[in-house]
Parts: structure tokens; sequence; C-alpha cells
């Protein structure tokens, strides 16, 4: 047993439960009960996949043997993790080498793993997309036995590039285009899990954000920064900004600081939704309306992972302020900043350039060795970039790739009869 929940504390489940069922009693999620040192021979380790398969031991209690985390991480993480040094003391963690080039690749695939070993039945995972969760979703279940995943997103309100991304895969992966937004799309779903019959015949899972398997697949990367960095590398990091939205990543890091991780402080740097950096200020949670940004997969106002952060300070103030702080940048200072980076030659995606913005300009200080986490490719949001820089941006072969491939969308209405008949239909032609 060693999952708390967070709403519900005498609830504690093994990882199992929790990655099988992401919402406890209360609606619940869950959080690591306890968090274990690692040993210093293990940081001190030169090999990506042994901090990882080390890290993953330790936050799941050993429910999972040494030797079926290494096939799992094999796996999973079978793209590189980059450190680029933009000057001895300016670093980026280029997370976004996987096949839909964004970190969320690494959480994704290794819920994908945790859930074809711990699932026996044939099951079918639904969920809403508005875009990047989807992609990684998608290519992360793609050929896995027995799950089958049903994707919805709105109809012209994705990039082509996202799309194409996704939409061409076939075998287990069934993507629907949706006439309606993102809310009708996450409605869909909701009605989906809350119908019998369908819940029923389709063995009902879901692929939610908040599911600790990918909460703890995200602390990989930081405990192995060392492993990760030149070796005339100064450590510790002295701020570690992670740009953030609905804070996931910054409560992996978090978690990687408790298991012994060589950073200091770490910044989250939010666009200009901003609940996190006011609450920061005035210790009030006030969520205001989602405002779109140019950060799009940052659109976030009421981020589910904050609770997370809360519960394990359990209001030591004192200790939450000197570890951590937020910021949010405009989207004038973001624009400022991918057309800086790209006169240096590093272009940056807008997600990245929310947290560069923090150590370029913002808090220049020249002896402080930072490390922004780089989130997305700027290929993936070339459109951006593009309308940026006002000159055209060079696109990976994946995307070309993609580009040239059929789109295998089903378009649907935005009524629940119509889903539901998709939905048995799809199980029926799996008896
Ligand atoms: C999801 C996402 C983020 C935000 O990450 P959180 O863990 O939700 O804070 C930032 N950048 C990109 C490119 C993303 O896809």
């Amino acid at each position: 047993m060693s999952f708390v929940n967070i709403a519900q504390q005498k609830q504690v489940v093994s990882f199992k439960q929790a990655v099988l069922s992401p919402i406890g009693e209360n609606r619940g999620i869950y959080f690591p009960q306890h968090i274990k040192k690692l040993d210093s021979d293990v940081l001190a380790s030169k090999d990506f996949n042994t901090i990882a398969i080390e890290t993953l031991y330790n936050l799941t209690s050993g429910e999972l043997s040494k030797e079926q985390l290494e096939g799992m991480v094999s796996r999973a993480f079978n793209f590189p993790v980059k450190v680029h040094s933009l000057e001895p003391k300016q670093h980026v963690l280029e997370l976004f080498h996987g096949p839909t080039l964004a970190f969320k690749d690494f959480g994704a695939r290794f819920l994908a793993e945790c859930m074809a070993h711990f699932n026996k039945e044939k099951s079918t995972i639904v969920t809403a997309t508005s875009g990047d969760t989807g992609a990684a979703v998608a290519h992360a279940f793609h050929g896995k036995p027995d799950i089958d995943v049903v994707i919805l997103y709105p109809e012209g309100k994705i990039s082509k590039e996202q799309e194409q991304l996704f939409c061409t895969l076939g075998s287990n992966i069934h993507t629907l285009k949706v006439d309606g937004n993102f809310d009708d799309c996450q409605s869909l779903v909701k009605q989906a899990f809350n119908d019998e019959e369908v819940a029923q015949a389709l063995n009902l899972n879901s692929a939610n954000s908040i599911n600790v398997a990918r909460l703890v697949a995200q602390v990989c990367y930081y405990t192995a920064l060392p492993a990760l960095m030149d070796a005339s590398a100064d450590f510790p990091i002295d701020r570690l900004i992670v740009p953030s939205g609905n804070f996931g990543n910054l409560t992996a890091a978090m978690i990687s600081k408790a298991m012994g991780a060589p950073i200091k402080h770490l910044i989250a740097a939010t666009n200009k939704n901003d609940t996190v950096p006011r609450f920061f200020i005035s210790k009030q949670w006030r969520p205001k309306t989602t405002q779109r940004t140019l950060s799009n997969a940052m659109d976030v106002s009421q981020p589910n992972n904050f609770a997370r952060i809360l519960y394990s300070y359990q209001e030591n103030w004192d200790q939450l302020f000197e570890d951590m702080s937020a910021v949010s940048i405009n989207e004038t200072q973001t624009r400022r900043t991918i057309r800086q980076y790209a006169q240096r030659h590093y272009p940056v995606d807008p997600h990245t350039a929310v947290g560069l913005e923090v150590t370029g300009t913002l808090f220049k200080d020249k002896k402080s060795n930072d490390l922004v986490v780089a989130t997305a490719h700027p290929a993936k949001f070339a459109d951006v970039l593009e309308d940026v820089l006002q000159e055209p941006v060079k696109r990976p072969q994946s995307i070309l790739d993609a580009m040239n491939k059929t789109n295998l969308s089903k378009t649907l209405s935005n009524e629940f009869e119509d889903l539901k008949d998709y939905l048995l239909n799809l199980s029926d032609s799996h008896q």
C-alpha cells in the first residue's frame, strides 16, 4: 500500500489500484505516501535507464520488480533526453525528442506500459483532447494488445500538424472529430463513463492526466539530471524553471528534489493564466476565467496537481516559499523571447519561451546556475513561430511523414446517442 488519497487520507491504495482507478473517494487524487531518498550511488550513476528504474522502483514501493521495470522503461523511454547548454550556467532540458514532440510522451508511454501490465481483461480507453495529450496517448497505446483507444477532438479547433500526428495511426487507435468544441468532447466522454451499458460492454478506462503513472514517470528525468549533463557542468542546479499549466511537471520536480535530485529552488512559469503566481503572493486560491494564449497547452486556470503540492507541504508556508516560487509571463514577453532565441539560432516553442523568459531577462543573475525545461519541440508550434518570426520554420521528418498520411478520423455529432452507437458497435466488432 503506497499511495494516499489526498482528499480522504484514510484511503491508502497500491500503485496498481491508483493506476487503474485514478479517482478515489471524495473525488480525491493520489500521492506517494512516503518519498524515500535515493542512494547517492544511484544518483551518481551515468546511465539514464538505471536511474529511471531505481526511481520508479522506489516510488512504487517495489510493486513492480526491477526486471519488470527494466522492460517497461526501455520500451517507454525509447527516445533521447538531452541537455543543451546555452551558456555555462544556463541549460535547457529538452524533453521533446519523443514521438509526439512534447514531454507528455514520458507520462503517456509509461502509463500505457502500466495498463498493459496490470490490466488482464480487454479494455477501452475513451478520452477527449485539445491537442497534445491525445497525440501522446495515441502513440503510447498504439499496438498495445487488448486495449482500444477512442479519442474525441473538436473538429477544426486543433492544428493540422497536431491532427495528422494522431489521426493517421489506425489499428487500435480510433479518432473521432466532433462537431463542437473541447467542452462538448469532454462532456461526451463523461456521459460515456456514466452510461452503465457502455461502461459494462467496453470495460472503460481513462488516460486521465492526473494518473500517478504519469507523475512518477516524469520524476525520472529530474533524478537523472547529473547523468544527462556534461561532466563539466556545475551542480547543484540553483533554479529549475518549469513552464506550467496543470502543474504535473512541477509536482514531479518537487518529488525528485525530495528524493535527492540536486536542485535548490523550483520556479513555475505560467502564462497569463496566473492562479498559482497570485496564490504565492496572497495565499488565496482565486481562479479566473481561462484565457487563450500562444502557449495553449498551459491555458489552465484551475491546475489539478497543485493540490498535491499543498498536500506535501501541509501548510508549512515558509518551507514552501523557500523551495519554490511562481511567475506569470505575458504574451509580449513570450513573443520577445521567441525572437531572441531564434536570433541566437536556438528556436524555442511558446511554452519553453515562457520558461526561458524567467532566466533570460526577468531575473538575470549571472551567478545562478539555471536549468529551463523545454516542454515541446519548436516545430510542433511552427504556425506560432512563423507568425512571430515572419519566416518559415523547418518541420522535422516525423511531422512531414504524418502530413502525407490519410486521416482516419470519423465524424461525430455532439449528441451522446451517436457516440454510444459508435462505442457499442466497436465492442460488437471485437466479439
Ligand atoms: C502539458 C504541457 C505543459 C504543461 O505541463 P503541466 O504538467 O500541465 O504543468 C507545458 N508545455 C507543453 C508543451 C505541454 O504539452
